[in-house]
């Protein structure tokens, strides 16, 4: 199998698997034990903490510092933030073009007579900052929350010029990038976010593990209870190998990140160039703008997606359309249509992403292939 859905979620690294591996040989160790295997557990998972930290340019070694919150993947620390960043009666943004543990979160609570204001985009997938704008004025001191790079079309957001707006308008500002880490730099300091959602699994990290980090001083109001740890705030036993393991893929993504995303681009930008000589009328999402390196979002006119889609697992080449995670349901992509793409584009998007492991020859082989597929279809 060609695999080219590493948006949905990545091969671990075996450095990665390996160090998971000697945690679980060591035997058993819960972090909150008294016990001497407990207090290991416990060393083990701060030494883990700090250096995640580390590599997001945060200190976690101090009280009172930034804070890491131990979630089990990019959907819960999404679901976390939107629920305990702020009061509940606190209005909540949130652009169009979020992942679904966003927005149907948003939805739930407009449902449930919560005011909620929608960013809109523009036709170039990038929000829309007049649309921000409008709602800051609308709404006292909301919650904020805007992803670091669209999930579907690789897209990158201005959460910088976000971050500002927010700051200047009194609102606590949540950003999702689940999808960046390892493929552009993430300082929770460069973005002046107030907190961020990453989850390792799409940086060849562990599955069934996620982080949320907040800046000093922030409040997460929990949304589970039972155990004291995590300050309270999300109790559980913490997973010690799979912290250790997020810890190890995070220094690899984001070691030699400048190199790594210069191999990804110049692999999707060969994989693009090969589509568009060999498939007429090809549209490519998000060309003309900011991207992420491994990420490729193309319609095919006069196909159907999910036609392709399974022409293109027959013949062996992983990919995806509609949302990262949820592609098995595949309803017609909700960022397109945010961004008013034609009904064509819409229903015969497919996405692409590769990552550190895929190779030339990889990429070109799926190329031919995909390309014949398309001829196939059309004729
Ligand atoms: N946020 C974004 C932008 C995503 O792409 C995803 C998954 O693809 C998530 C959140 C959810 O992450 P998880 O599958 O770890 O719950």
């Amino acid at each position: 199998m060609i695999y080219l859905d590493n948006n949905a979620t990545t091969a671990m690294d075996p450095a990665v698997i390996d160090v998971i591996a000697e945690e679980m040989r060591r035997g058993p160790r819960n972090a909150s034990s008294l016990h001497a295997l407990g207090r290991s557990a416990a060393d083990a998972l701060d030494d883990a903490i700090i250096r995640i930290g580390r590599s997001l340019g945060a200190d976690l070694s101090q009280p009172g510092g930034p804070r890491l919150i131990l979630t089990s993947g990019g959907t819960e620390s999404n679901n976390l933030a939107l629920a305990g960043l702020a009061e509940p009666e606190t209005p909540l943004v949130v652009s169009s073009i979020e992942h679904a543990s966003v927005l149907q979160f948003a939805e739930t609570q407009r449902k449930r007579g919560r005011q909620v204001g929608y960013i809109a985009v523009k036709p170039d997938g990038t929000v829309d900052l007049e649309s921000l704008d409008q709602c800051l004025g609308q709404f006292d001191k909301p919650l904020v929350s805007v992803m670091t790079a669209n999930n579907e079309t690789g897209i990158v957001q201005p959460t910088a010029a976000i971050a500002e707006r927010c700051r200047r308008n009194g609102a606590t500002f949540h950003v999702d990038a689940t999808q960046s880490i390892g493929k552009m730099e993430v300082s929770i300091a460069n973005m002046s976010a107030d907190a961020v959602t990453f989850t390792p699994h799409k940086f060849h990290g562990p599955q069934g593990i996620g982080g949320l980090l907040l800046t000093p001083g922030l409040k997460l109001r929990p949304a589970l209870f039972g155990g004291e740890q995590q300050l309270l705030s999300r109790p559980g036993t913490e997973p010690v190998p799979l912290v250790v393991g997020m810890a190890k893929a995070i220094e690899l993504a984001v070691d030699n990140l400048s190199e790594n995303c210069q191999r990804i681009v110049s692999l999707r930008d060969h994989f693009e160039d090969a589509l568009l000589s060999g498939i007429p009328g090809l549209l490519i999402h998000g060309r003309n703008v900011s991207r992420l390196p491994n990420t490729s979002c193309v319609s095919l006119e006069g196909v159907d997606r999910q036609s392709i889609l399974m022409a293109l697992d027959m013949a062996q080449i992983a990919c995806s359309s509609g949302s990262a995670c949820s592609s098995g349901s595949s309803p017609p992509s909700h960022v397109l249509t945010a961004m008013g793409c034609p009904e064509w584009a819409i229903g015969s998007a497919i996405r692409f992403s590769v990552s550190r492991f895929s190779t030339a020859t990889e990429i070109d082989e799926a190329a031919g292939r995909i390309c014949r597929i398309y001829n196939k279809l059309r004729s």
